[in-house]
């Protein structure tokens, strides 16, 4: 959504900046005024993004950090250099994440534990690291992204939906711990959605979803930005502890 300005000098964090949603959210973040830091895992990457973006306005007033987002140490270094730099962190966006496909009779468990690893404690480590910043400065948003599959389950590649439902108890439970300091926290549930992670997807899976879908197509990393867009604004300022679907309603 473009130059409504609707996040106006605030100052945002984005995980997962790099590309797909977290990219779009960066983006549509910056159109409306917003200073961001993105992280990504990669130098590189994360270089790319922040070219990419200059090219588009240079004015963007835009950052990128790649800590290790299973690594505490690591991501409260990344939040107090961003801190440093822009003075304070208004929004968290917690939208890094992977998926996985496989059945459960030959899941490795190590790929269990990573999947849980960044979907999980790769939420819950920025929010550690920023909650005491957002709480002296008199308040704050966290979001992050959840799944349709965090309502429905998915019939394979149980890690996944099983991290998502645990962002949507995060996300609830924060958003009651963290009320009265006047810090917001709700989650965005993309259905499926036109990025590199679908494009991972086998085919005749997106198409069998996108029959489902009564839009009658799948999402853009836009529609989901502008979710993103609406819950970091002043226009959310009564809304905490929900998950939004953002699925042109999916039956699963
Ligand atoms: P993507 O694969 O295009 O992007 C994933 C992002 O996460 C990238 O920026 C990547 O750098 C980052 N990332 C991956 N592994 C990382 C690691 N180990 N450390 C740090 N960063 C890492 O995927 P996407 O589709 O844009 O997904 C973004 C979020 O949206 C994820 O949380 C995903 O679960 C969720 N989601 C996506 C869809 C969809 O259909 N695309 C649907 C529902 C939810």
């Amino acid at each position: 959504m473009n130059n409504l300005n609707l996040l106006k000098d605030k100052v945002a964090v984005v995980t997962g900046g790099t590309r797909g949603i977290g990219f779009a959210i960066v983006k549509t973040y910056l159109k409306n005024g917003a200073k961001v830091a993105l992280f990504g895992s990669r130098e590189e990457t994360v270089n790319k993004a922040i070219s990419e973006l200059k090219a588009e306005n240079p004015n963007y007033d835009v950052i990128g950090y790649f800590p290790k987002l299973t690594d505490y140490k690591e991501v409260e270094s990344a939040i107090l250099r961003v801190k440093e730099v822009y003075g304070k962190i208004d929004i968290l966006v917690n939208n890094a994440g992977v998926s996985a496909r496989d059945s459960i009779f030959n899941y490795n468990p190590e790929d269990f534990d990573k999947t849980l690893s960044l979907n999980v404690n790769g939420v819950f480590y920025p929010i550690r690291a920023v909650v005491s910043l957002m709480k002296e400065q008199g308040g704050g948003v966290i979001l992050n992204t959840s799944s349709m599959v965090g309502e429905y389950g998915q019939p394979a590649g149980v890690a996944y939906p099983t991290s998502k439902f645990a962002v949507n108890g995060m996300t609830k439970s924060l958003a009651r711990e963290l009320g009265k300091d006047n810090i917001r926290v709700n989650a965005v549930a993309p259905g499926v959605t036109r990025t590199d992670m679908v494009a991972a997807l086998p085919a005749p899976m997106v198409e069998a979803i996108s029959k489902n879908i009564p839009l009658g197509r799948v999402g853009e990393p836009e529609d989901v930005a502008n979710a993103f867009l609406f819950l970091a604004s002043d226009l959310a300022s009564y809304i905490t502890g929900v998950t939004l679907r953002v699925d042109g309603a999916t039956m699963c």
